[in-house]
């Protein structure tokens, strides 16, 4: 069998991270199996349709490395891939079930509908268009074929209804989900679903399963919302005498709480995003709060999916290798912002430094800062490794392009004694007269001086690197000092001799 198989969100806003890790299972899976991973565009509720929603899902997924073989903007011979393109083709094919009795003509109004729904309250009950009921309602079965022709003729406004069940044949439906194993489902309490609306346009249910179809998807990895539709789904399947594709229905994500689907609320206020990329500035990314794709796909991968064995970090192209859909876990899975974290440190610790060196080199021209005689690549060298989010570059690395302006008065307060300013002019000068600027070289010079003249070491490291950075942090003190050269820590601390 050939897998095909397809993410196909509905464009009514940004991507929500439960959608993105949808895409990616369905993408692990193709790639494992040597498939092909399809984008379908589903935009039928044209109500519900937001500008922008179909180029950011497009732009995530590219942004995650999980692009699709086949797109609206990277046809195959599947397409077309949106489903306003698509929507002439479903009409006939709801034709086919009204013609093989599977389907019906309705035309009980909204304002009829809306009184059963009433009448049946007032009982305590709940109104459900089905099989009980439907030959007492307005529809194809209990009206003549003349009254029927003639409310068409009189252009009468109808919707087409799906039977989901008739008297006499087997209620219960088995079904098997991938995920979940045996799914039973009487189907006697099912309603009939509309599958055409008025406007001759298709619903969810009928173009998705239409479409699944003319595809040839294999496989529907999907968000666990849609396993009530399974059954209806499998049951237009059936009536249309077409094969079901393997269902597999993946679990949710949830609160940070464990309690309840993980929502945009949760991000606000944890202060964590929940969506890819920012869609606007109430809604950030997390490509703008620093993290790398790697990082999301990998901590994505595994909520939800456990790959056995004790590793946790893995690059796309090992999850690939050891993806499967038996390992998907049944129960939600708890989205951990201290968790997510971990995994962006770790990605980031080992990511190719040329990566945080050109974000370093943007973020100089961002603020008008040339400094030339600090190398970038030599900071990066330093301060990669204690970054968590690429978010923190900054804050870790400024003070080798700015030269402090005031001193954190706490760190002073401390630090600073009487005999400082003595101490630093001798470092200077030590820093002066190095043959060189290594670390090693500066650091040799310094502490020999200090054993000569029986000073602490604690008594010269901390106001040093006060001068350097201006306040108490930052890397290996020496190693700031060799970034900076030799001329620029010199400059530093007789201004901070000046100053405190
Ligand atoms: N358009 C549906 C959604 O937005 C697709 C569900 C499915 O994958 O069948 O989630």
């Amino acid at each position: 069998m050939s897998i095909r198989v397809r993410f196909a969100p509905s464009p009514t806003g940004p991507l929500h991270i439960g959608g993105v890790r949808t895409a990616l299972y369905n993408y692990l899976f193709a790639k494992k199996h040597g498939g092909v991973f399809i984008l379908r565009i589903e935009d039928t509720d044209q109500n519900r349709f937001v500008d922008g929603a179909e180029a950011y899902i497009t732009k995530t997924l590219d942004w995650l490395g999980i692009s699709p073989d086949e797109s609206p903007s990277k046809p195959g011979t599947a397409g077309p891939y949106r489903q306003s393109e698509r929507k002439d083709g479903y009409l006939k094919y709801a034709k086919l079930l009204v013609k093989n009795s599977s389907a019906y003509l309705a035309f009980d109004t909204a304002d009829e509908l809306q009184s059963l729904r009433e009448a049946a309250e007032q009982k305590g009950g709940r109104f459900i268009y089905n099989w009980e009921n439907r030959n007492r309602l307005k529809n194809s079965l209990s009206l003549s074929a003349d009254e029927v022709a003639e409310l068409i003729e009189n252009k009468a406004p109808y919707v087409i209804r799906f039977k989901s069940y008739e008297k006499g044949r087997d209620k219960s439906l088995s079904m098997v989900d991938k995920i979940r194993g045996d799914v039973v489902v009487d189907t006697s309490l099912l309603d009939d679903k509309i599958i055409v609306k008025q406007d001759g346009m298709p619903t969810y249910h009928l173009a998705n399963v239409v479409d699944d179809h003319l595809m040839e998807i294999s496989h529907v990895i999907r968000g666990e919302e849609w396993l009530p539709s399974m059954a209806l789904h499998v049951l237009l399947y059936n009536a249309f005498g077409w094969k079901t594709p393997v269902f597999a229905h993946v679990p949710l994500i949830l609160k940070p709480t464990g309690k309840g689907k993980l929502s945009k609320r949760d991000g606000d206020k944890f202060g964590f995003p929940v969506f890819p990329l920012e869609w606007d500035k109430e809604t950030p990314g997390f490509k703008e709060a620093g993290y790398l794709p790697e990082a999301l796909v990998n901590y994505l991968a595994l909520l939800g999916w456990n790959p056995g064995g004790e590793e946790e970090l893995f690059s796309l192209k090992e999850l690939v290798a050891l993806f499967s859909l038996e390992g998907i876990t049944k129960a939600g899975g708890r989205f951990d912002p201290e968790r997510c974290k971990w995994f962006n440190q770790q990605h980031l610790h080992k990511a190719d430094s040329a990566l945080v060196e050109s974000s370093l080199a943007q973020l100089l021209q961002q603020k008008g800062i040339d400094n030339a005689s600090v190398s970038t690549a030599d900071v990066v060298g330093l301060v990669q490794d204690r970054l968590t989010l690429l978010t923190d570059l900054w804050d870790e690395a400024y003070f080798f392009f700015v030269a402090p302006v005031e001193y954190d008065e706490k760190a002073v307060r401390k630090q600073w004694k009487e005999e400082t300013p003595q101490i630093l002019s001798a470092v200077m000068n030590s820093i002066e007269n190095a043959h060189d600027a290594q670390a090693e070289t500066l650091s040799a010079g310094i502490k020999l001086w200090a054993n000569e003249n029986n000073i602490k070491l604690g008594m010269i490291m901390a106001p040093l690197r006060i001068a350097l950075v201006g306040a108490l942090k930052g890397p290996n003190v020496f190693a700031i000092c060799s970034v900076l050269g030799k001329a620029e820590c010199v400059k530093r601390i007789a201004s901070a001799i000046d100053k405190n």
